[in-house]
């Protein structure tokens, strides 16, 4: 059967344009005018864009003795009902476990749950010699990124010898390799001080991993990298230090890249000094920023810098999850729920609000991300490419609330945010998924995504 998408305004990672798309099956077929289809969708006044692509997500991920609250059937329906079409979520080794064990877990709980596409990124948490070797193995199983973390200290980060080893394995059986920058040794000895001063709410988790902190992390990984040879991606990147090391090191030809997340574009360091205990709803890590810093990201995204927008959506509920940090910040999962609101915060924000184009929108949320992951069929809309599409109304105006989000989170960072634009209907793979204000699809039609490698030119 074929649906056509008729009479939007198709965008792309480097146009926008008046066409129709004509979808047989689960593949775009054509792009055009004067075509036909056994079934129309109207997309009169909208725009057409290629799915989203969120490569960082965290779906009922392990955390300080909790787990973030949006499993695979609630956080895929969310990314739907906000235009993303992919994921690719962390798989997370345990300390003494295996990555083929890791993966496993994961692949229990998105198998049957999925409402659309997902993969998964590999992150190593103790490099011994007998998991190195394993990476070979998740590289041809379509698992071609992996990621370490340099801060966590005790619980998920790796000493400079244990990222050396990941590092050194990916030139021999490819893959890339994403980085946490955060100097994990520094944290500590600052939140053992904070502490010690009475300084325990959660403006605190803030001042303990200081801007400093990320952008030495960053300059240490980038020089890890160049050493041996490789490419890296830095994620969630905060703030001007971490960006001129990224800047620097590609201006020496260094193949290094990024990503920052909607949340250091929106929101600053001055949520987390909300009254009583609302800050905690902002605690993440890297924390959120001074608001200078959104210009900095926005400046990188245009130089190219930085070539990706994610959301980390890593949702813990208010009552009884960031509740375990009354009294000490450190205790305070980490995360906010943002995976639902990627699009439509880009679009009347960062489009309505001056700071990019609606193509930039797709290079930095579907296309870049895409290429970057070796989702090789994702990203575009052009014949031979998946029928990830969203029909998003740039007209619709609505409020942002927990009270209607899809997200399965007791709070929303964004609430009360009077948006304008909003996705009409979105499609994985030529099926609907997402209609007018409701998830149609059920959940267990979203497939695990083989993704091939990406090996950026290094001459
Ligand atoms: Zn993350």
């Amino acid at each position: 059967m074929t649906r056509l998408i008729r009479g939007g305004r198709v965008v792309t990672a480097t146009d926008a344009f008046d066409a129709d798309v004509l979808i047989d099956g689960e593949t775009i077929v054509a792009v055009g005018t004067g075509l036909s289809g056994d079934e129309e969708i109207d997309a009169s006044g909208c725009l057409v864009l290629p799915g989203l692509v969120d490569n960082h997500t965290h779906l009922s991920m392990p955390f300080g003795g909790t787990w973030s609250c949006d499993d695979y059937t609630t956080g895929t329906a969310a990314a739907a009902a906000g235009g993303t079409t992919s994921i690719v979520d962390f798989c997370i080794q345990y300390v003494g476990g295996s990555l083929k064990d890791a993966l496993a877990e994961w692949h229990g709980r998105a198998d049957g749950a999925a409402h659309i596409d997902y993969g998964f990124h590999c992150a190593i948490t103790d490099a011994r010699p007998e998991v190195v070797a394993e990476m070979e193995q998740c590289v041809a199983d379509g698992v071609t990124s992996f990621k370490v973390f340099m801060a966590y200290k005790g619980a998920l980060m790796v000493d400079d010898e244990q990222f050396i080893a990941v590092l050194e394995q990916t030139g021999k059986t490819g893959g890339l390799v994403m980085v946490h920058c955060e100097n994990g040794d520094a944290v500590v000895r600052y939140q053992k001080e904070a502490l010690e001063a009475g300084d325990t709410d959660p403006k605190f988790h803030a001042s303990t991993r200081p801007p400093e902190v990320e952008g030495e992390a960053t300059s240490r990984a980038i020089r890890l990298a160049e050493w041996t040879g490789r490419p890296l991606f830095v994620v969630h990147v905060t703030c001007e230090e971490a960006v001129k090391e990224i800047q620097a090191a590609r201006d020496r030809g260094l193949p290094i890249f990024g990503e920052t997340c909607i949340q250091y574009l929106y929101l600053t360091v001055d949520d987390l000094d909300r009254p009583g205990f609302e800050g905690a709803k902002y605690v993440c890590s890297p924390p959120l920023r001074e608001a200078y810093n959104q210009h900095v990201l926005y400046q990188a995204l245009r130089q190219g810098a930085l070539q990706g927008i994610s959301t980390d959506h890593c949702p813990f509920n208010f009552k009884e999850q960031k509740e375990l940090g009354l009294g000490d910040f450190t205790k305070i999962p980490n995360g906010l729920p943002a995976i639902e609101h990627r699009l439509t915060l880009l679009y009347d924000r960062s489009v309505r609000g001056g700071h990019m184009d609606i193509v930039d929108v797709v290079r930095h949320g579907s296309w870049g991300p895409a290429r970057i992951f070796g989702l090789d069929k994702k990203g575009a809309i052009a014949p031979g490419f998946d029928a990830d599409i969203v029909v998003f109304d740039p007209e619709v105006k609505h409020t942002i609330s927990a009270e209607t989000h899809v997200m399965n989170v007791d709070y929303d960072p964004f609430e009360g945010w009077e948006v304008q634009g909003k996705p009409r209907f979105t499609l994985s793979r030529g099926e609907t998924v997402y209609a007018d204000g409701k998830i149609i699809s059920e959940p267990g039609r979203g497939r695990f995504l083989k993704r091939s490698l990406f090996e950026p030119a290094m001459g």
